[in-house]
């Protein structure tokens, strides 16, 4: 059986990725889905279009996360298009790594703006339509609870402000039948961290078990978390990393 009939998801950051398997995964269990994108309108457009191909329902909106109205917009659009929202994957985001003698306070506010602000804008935006049932799910990094490396200071500040964010919102919406969790993924291979990239074979030396996750694995648990199942949890983070931080 789908466990999200008559549901409707949008999904940020779905043009590729990780997203892009959540959106594709959301529609095969039976939700109508809105995804947004920055800048890549076809790959956008593919993902709606092999959606609906399949007999699904979905649309491909341009928001850049750094333009909270641009956020909020495509949270109206999606309620437009498809009369409600019942779930929220609030996933685009970007990685940078610089050591922090090298940042600026322009890398500082563009890394909040996409990975944080963009977060708070959108749900707030979401919470309006969302009822008993609805569902608020953030992907954050399993480097918000421990950074190996070095370079990762902005943005291991960004996923652990998710982490805030993700317990005082589930506070917050807890009366209201609403729950809120953060994903934490670790090494997934997409094009943000491709699994042959030059670091590939140090992550793996990390991981308990041998190789890349996949941006399945990831829908796979965004799907636990958007259904009826996970209706019990609220304001905790689910490590899904292969055992890079065990
Ligand atoms: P990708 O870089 O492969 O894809 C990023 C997606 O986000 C694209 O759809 C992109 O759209 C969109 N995006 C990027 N910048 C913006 C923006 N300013 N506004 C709106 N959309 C934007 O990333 P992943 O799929 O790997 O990552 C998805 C999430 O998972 C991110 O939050 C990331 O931090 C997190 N994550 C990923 C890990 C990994 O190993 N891959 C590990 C831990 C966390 P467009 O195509 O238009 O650029």
């Amino acid at each position: 059986m789908e466990k999200l009939q008559n549901k409707v998801a949008l999904v940020t950051g779905a043009s590729r990725g990780i997203g892009a398997a959540i959106a594709k995964r959301f529609a095969r269990e039976g939700a109508s889905v809105a995804l947004t994108y920055q800048t890549s309108k076809d790959k956008a457009e593919q993902v709606a279009q092999e959606i609906r191909q399949l007999g699904g329902k979905a649309i491909a909106l341009r928001a850049d996360g750094a333009d909270p109205q641009a956020v909020i917009s495509a949270v109206d659009k999606t309620v437009q298009e498809f009369g409600g929202l019942h779930i929220l994957v609030n996933n685009a985001g970007i990685a940078f790594y610089h050591d922090i003698s090298q940042l600026t306070l322009e890398d500082f506010d563009h890394m909040m703006a996409v990975n944080v602000r963009a977060v708070f804008a959108a749900s707030q935006a979401a919470i309006k339509y969302l009822g008993d049932g609805g569902r608020i799910i953030n992907i954050g990094s399993c480097q918000a609870e421990r950074m190996p490396d070095p370079g990762g200071s902005l943005y291991a500040m960004s996923k652990s402000a998710l982490v805030g964010l993700t317990k005082g919102m589930a506070r917050d919406l807890g009366s209201r039948g609403i729950t809120v969790n953060v994903i934490h993924p670790g090494p997934i291979d997409t094009d943000m961290n491709p699994a042959s990239g030059p670091t590939s074979a140090y992550q793996r030396s990390l991981m308990a078990l041998s190789d890349f996750g996949t941006a399945n694995d990831i829908a796979a648990l965004a799907t636990y978390l958007a259904g009826p199942e996970s209706a019990y949890m609220t304001g905790s983070g689910l490590t899904i990393d292969g055992g890079t931080n065990s």
